[in-house]
């Protein structure tokens, strides 16, 4: 894409120093370069950030593996021979660090063919201009910058009775994959991290329990959405702790001891804690530059600017939504709104409109309004729902679990919000979420002329 020329050829280019080189931070960079800034992204570690390297690409990855696995011993429903498929942790090994060093070598040349400065080491705010750089190999540098982007990202919460050590009391990061193939692994956490390894673990062949602390897992989802996972868990043999909270891990030389609040206690090989995130912004200077936090977040107005104009914040020290994709487009945000784009009218992130996807089997995905939420609020709404089990290519595909809702405005049509439970979910949701976002209507959905057979026909049926 040609570069939009946005500063006046007499002044020098503005000089972008960001911190933090992960989604938020690649993107704010890629997109700061072609508005014709001068940039310069600091990383400490791999660019691409947590994102590639621990949290959503290794555990897609796994999650794919574990569903090959699920397909090959399927087979013969297929109309196959039946395969006895065996998993190899050393080739899994390889092949997430083979994904992890392709979408690191892409995203350097990118940067480096839009002339951004790649800086490998540590960087921290001196002042509200100043950033000193600590390179990787010793070195210490101070940069001086016109806007400063803060997207260091979070990492795993760790409550103090969890004696974490990787081998057999780990966090999420200690999972990509673990030391050894957990004969019997305890999650500690229902929210969509915890699920997802619940399901990452049990497709692998490990007998796991998922520790609940709410009266259901994914207690923020939708009752119905979260019912059809809890029954698929149990079906394939997860034992589910309900209501119990845990508050103590023993470890011996042969396994753990989770105890719980309810004196409930689960026995087990490894324990996997994945009750959250805080934010990485110790060290980062946010005092010497004036910059307001809370709870260790950077407050940030609607323009993504914190206390301080010329300073922002993106991805998950935001404390916005944290989620790869909206830290992406917080970085773009912030590249147009720095270099002035925002003069002309625009629309700001509305974080309620994003959406997100549980990769579990089924696969979940919703986006906008739940239907359990606007009925809370006492919102008059339209819901329609059909199953896959009218589709026929949800049949082809020997796979016809789950349905998809929609949540419309009952006096415009207005799509409002939806979930999608099936195969697929995490692709066909972007349909939705583009009706929610454009403003479209159930109509606008029933007229779009879509392919068959394709699972997407049901979204327009749903809109019906
Ligand atoms: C297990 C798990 C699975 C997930 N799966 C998904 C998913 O499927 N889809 C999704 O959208 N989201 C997912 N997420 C959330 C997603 O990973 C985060 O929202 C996303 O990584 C946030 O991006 P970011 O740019 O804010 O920070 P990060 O990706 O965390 O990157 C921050 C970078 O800053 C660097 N850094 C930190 N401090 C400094 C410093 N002082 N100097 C230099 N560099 C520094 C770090 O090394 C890191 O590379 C998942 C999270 C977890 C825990």
């Amino acid at each position: 894409m040609d570069p939009i020329e946005t500063t006046n050829d007499s002044q020098p280019p503005k000089h972008f120093v960001i911190i933090g080189g992960g989604p938020a931070g690649t993107n704010c960079a890629t997109h700061a370069a072609r508005l014709g800034a001068k940039v310069t992204l600091i990383e400490r570690d791999i660019v691409g950030g947590a994102a590639h390297l621990l949290d959503c690409v290794p555990s897609k990855a796994m999650i794919a593996t574990g569903s090959a696995m699920a397909t090959m011993n399927d087979a013969s429903e297929m109309g196959l021979a039946t395969v006895d498929v065996q998993l190899d942790f050393e080739a899994l090994r390889k092949r997430i660090t083979d994904i992890e060093h392709r979408l690191e070598d892409s995203m350097t040349s990118l940067l480096q063919s839009q002339g951004v400065r790649l800086i490998e080491g540590t960087g921290r705010l001196t002042g509200p201009n100043d950033v000193e750089v600590t390179h990787n190999t010793g070195e210490v540098e101070t940069l001086r910058a016109d806007i400063v982007v803060l997207s260091t990202g979070s990492r795993p919460r760790v409550p103090d009775w969890a004696p974490i050590d990787g081998q057999r009391v780990l966090t999420t990061r200690h999972a990509y994959p673990p030391p050894e193939l957990p004969k019997h692994l305890i999650v500690v956490g229902s929210g969509v991290t915890g699920v997802e390894f619940v399901h990452m673990f049990n497709s692998f062949g490990s007998e796991v329990t998922l520790v609940v602390s709410r009266r259901q897992v994914l207690p923020e989802k939708d009752p119905e959405v979260a019912a059809v996972l809890e029954q698929s868990f149990l079906d394939r043999g997860v034992n589910l702790l309900i209501g119990a909270r845990a508050e103590s891990i023993e470890v011996s030389d042969d396994g753990v001891r989770v105890a719980c609040n309810d004196g409930r206690i689960a026995d087990g090989s490894h324990v996997l804690l994945a009750i959250g995130s805080i934010p990485n912004s110790d060290n980062l200077g946010l005092d010497a530059a004036g910059v307001e936090e809370e709870w260790g977040y950077v407050k940030v107005d609607h323009n993504l600017r914190s206390s301080v104009p010329h300073i922002y914040a993106a991805g998950d020290l935001s404390g916005k939504l944290p989620l790869s994709s909206v830290a992406s487009v917080q970085g773009r945000k912030i590249a147009e709104h720095a270099m002035g784009l925002h003069a002309a009218p625009h629309r700001h992130l509305d974080y309620d409109k994003a959406a997100s996807a549980i990769f579990t089997d089924p696969e979940i995905a919703d986006v906008g309004i739940a239907e359990a939420d606007a009925f809370a609020e006492g919102r008059k709404i339209r819901v329609t729902k059909v199953p896959f089990s009218v589709s026929a290519k949800a049949l082809i595909n020997n796979d016809s679990r789950g349905f998809v809702k929609i949540v419309s405005d009952p006096a415009t049509g207005v799509v409002m919000g939806g979930s999608i439970v099936g195969r697929h979910a995490a692709e066909l949701i972007s349909v939705l979420a583009l009706a929610v976002t454009a403003g479209l209507t159930v109509r606008d959905l029933m007229e779009s002329l879509f392919v068959h057979p394709a699972l997407a026909e049901v979204l327009s049926e749903a809109a019906e």
